[in-house]
């Protein structure tokens, strides 16, 4: 095993979600601006390939100067919400692998052989449940999920006789559990 490459928990990849979002985006309001955060805060440039997908089938990566995201341009320019994902993808590259994809040595996509011969399928394996688990808590974070759910809640009663504010009430109380069971 690569001794850079950690066997992070779900857990502790939450942990690293509320740093981060903690540091590049208070107050935590819906949704998330990922790709402002990219550009403004962590001064990366997210930069559009022809083709990349078509050609290479590769929606996006991240080159070894830790400041580019190579993202596909059908992609960036047709499917927000995985575009939006695929950021936070490579973001969490950044965050949590930073000094690995260093070492790739990785400027454009013919080199991205470099990391294949660099570490283990296993290993790969490992990075990408780190970043797709960083990614889904940055783009749907628990306090911001429970600050909406407190929201709806609250509107409800006003407009409602006291049997619709039971109603809610319990309603409330389940979606509550439900974020824990599920570690959003
Ligand atoms: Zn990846």
């Amino acid at each position: 095993m690569n001794p850079h490459i950690k066997r992070l928990s779900y857990q502790r990849i939450g942990e690293f979600e509320d740093e981060f979002l903690s540091q590049y985006h208070t107050p935590t309001t819906l949704p998330i601006p990922i790709e402002q955060i990219a550009e403004k805060k962590l001064r990366l440039k997210v930069f559009e390939e022809m083709d990349l997908k078509k050609n290479y089938d590769i929606d996006a990566f991240l080159a070894s100067d830790l400041r580019t995201i190579f993202i596909d341009f059908n992609l960036y320019m047709n499917f927000e919400n995985r575009a939006r994902f695929t950021i936070a993808h490579e973001i969490g590259h950044v965050i949590l692998h930073g000094k690995l994809f260093q070492k790739f040595d990785i400027n454009s996509v013919e080199m991205l052989g470099n990391m294949a011969a660099k570490i283990t399928d296993e290993d790969y394996r490992w990075l990408e449940y780190q970043v797709y688990s960083f990614a889904s808590h940055v783009l749907v974070p628990k306090q911001s999920l429970h600050d909406e759910i407190k929201k709806t809640h609250r509107k409800n009663p006003k407009d409602g006789d006291a049997g619709s504010i039971d109603t809610s009430n319990a309603g409330f109380a389940g979606s509550v559990s439900g974020v824990g069971r599920s570690n959003f």
